[in-house]
């Protein structure tokens, strides 16, 4: 997966959206091959992913002691 500038012209790829995109995320896999998002649409687009995946540091307190 890769991120990259968009240098072109165009339209953020996120419905609703009416900004240009800035950047162009290329991936191989899910999604089309590569989707155009403005600065906003991946800003807020990194805050859901890290909420997912950021707690994943933390150590869940149900391991110990917590048997029925
Ligand atoms: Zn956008």
């Amino acid at each position: 997966m890769k991120i990259e500038k968009c240098e072109k012209k165009i339209k953020c790829d996120f419905y609703g959206c009416k900004n240009y995109a800035e950047f162009s995320v290329q991936t191989n896999k899910f999604f089309a091959n590569k989707m155009h998002f403005c600065k906003e649409c991946l800003n807020g687009l990194y805050l859901e992913i890290g909420k997912n995946l950021v707690p994943k540091a933390i150590k869940t307190p149900f391991k110990k002691g917590d048997k029925l």
